[in-house]
């Protein structure tokens, strides 16, 4: 008897497209080696528009690995107004042309991969929470902290893990009073100076992260950043090295090799990341020994400041001329493909792909038990 995996993937975020990538790996990967005989995909493909697709559809998504347009997917199901529903009620229409159409019932264990907003925040996981199936990957609390870039500082700080000043400011601060905006931008110069890292709080794949040199540029910054979040952040600037550490497991999660991310831009931006050939990945990182323990041991706790679970990517500056290790961010559902960062240093560490997918599974049952 096969455990059938919902994969859940695509979703309502800018990150959309990395997703439908991670999924197709994953796909792959439940599909070879004795991944095949443990367990079965059952494919549920989240269109933009918030919609789950079962079937056929996220077969077809997964197989192409380009997003379904909205007008399509229409074209594809039956008349029902309740397909417009994001939830629940969509869940088990049978898609037309599929013979056994898979149902959201019918899944022993979710594996959402889903970056950013409505995916990795924690509210699939507290929908998942609610149908009472194992899900891999953090609960509620540990999605939702690892994505507000300002709670997930709040914790670390409270760890006392070291990390760059920061300001943490709303929308209103930004939008709706034109006597303070002026007086928030010199406070920001005052307190961080150039350049600074304006960021919506909520977000991933660098998507509404500009590097400001200027007040003019901090200006249009923050405007830009508040289109996309309710919360900001405003962060001191500093030139060092990018290392990141995978981690893997519940209460006793173990930490991968450090890798190291260089690339010719000005910072790690989102077409850095997704543009082939603009990035390269050394694992293990060319650090000292004491430099990856310290990193090692400082992702085990932002792990456990968040209270993750599963898995989770911990990025960090490392400033070579005086060794100070601080710690950026953790993304309790980092980008999955054959080629991203998390895989590959697990791999290094000495779990394959397929193993590693099993393991998360694993975990996922485990954690429910
Ligand atoms: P991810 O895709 O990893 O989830 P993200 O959208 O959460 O990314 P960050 O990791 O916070 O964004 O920042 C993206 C990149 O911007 C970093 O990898 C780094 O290149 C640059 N950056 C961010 N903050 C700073 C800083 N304070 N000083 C220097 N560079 C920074
Ligand atoms: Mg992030
Ligand atoms: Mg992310
Ligand atoms: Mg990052």
């Amino acid at each position: 008897n096969k455990l059938r995996v919902g994969l859940l993937f695509g979703g309502r975020s800018g990150e959309h497209e990395v997703s439908i990538s991670s999924a197709r790996a994953i796909a792959q990967a439940l599909l070879s080696g004795s991944n095949q005989q443990k367990y079965e995909l059952l494919p549920f493909y989240i269109q933009k528009d918030g919609r789950w697709l079962p079937g056929d559809i996220a077969q077809q998504v997964l197989a192409s690995g380009t997003p379904l347009q909205l007008d399509e997917s229409n074209a594809q199901l039956p008349s029902d107004n309740s397909t417009s529903l994001p939830i629940p009620t969509s869940f088990c229409l049978p898609v037309s042309s599929a013979s056994s159409p898979s149902q959201v019932a019918d899944v022993d264990v979710w594996f959402p991969i889903l970056h950013g907003p409505n995916g990795e925040d924690g509210t699939v996981q507290g929908l998942l929470q609610l149908m009472q199936v194992p899900y891999v990957g953090s609960g509620v609390l540990g999605s939702a902290m690892g994505m507000d870039k300002i709670a997930m500082k709040m914790a670390f700080a409270q760890a006392g893990l070291p990390q760059v000043k920061y300001m943490a400011i709303n929308r209103a601060q930004v939008w709706s009073n034109p006597c303070v905006f002026p007086k928030l931008c010199d406070q920001i110069e005052a307190t961080l100076g150039y350049p600074c890292f304006v960021k919506p709080a909520n977000l991933g794949s660098s998507v509404g992260i500009a590097k400001v040199r200027s007040r003019s540029e901090l200006e249009a910054a923050l405007d830009n950043a508040a289109s996309y979040d309710r919360r900001l952040i405003v962060e001191a600037g500093v030139v060092a090295r990018e290392l990141e550490c995978a981690v893997l497991g519940n209460d006793n999660p173990k930490a991968s090799v450090v890798g190291e991310i260089t690339f010719e831009s000005d910072f790690y931006d989102y077409e850095t990341k997704y543009t082939a050939g603009r990035a390269a990945l050394s694992i293990p990182a060319s650090v000292p020994e004491s430099v990856a323990a310290a990193i090692q041991e400082m992702s085990l706790q932002a792990f456990a400041a968040v209270d993750a679970a599963g898995l989770a990517r911990v990025d960090f500056f490392y400033v070579e001329a005086t060794g100070e290790i601080l710690i950026n961010e953790i993304n309790t559902l980092p980008g999955f493909t054959a080629t991203s960062m998390y895989p590959q240093m697990w791999e290094k560490s000495g779990v394959p792909f397929t193993e590693l997918v099993d393991h998360l599974i694993q975990l996922a049952l485990e954690r429910h038990r």
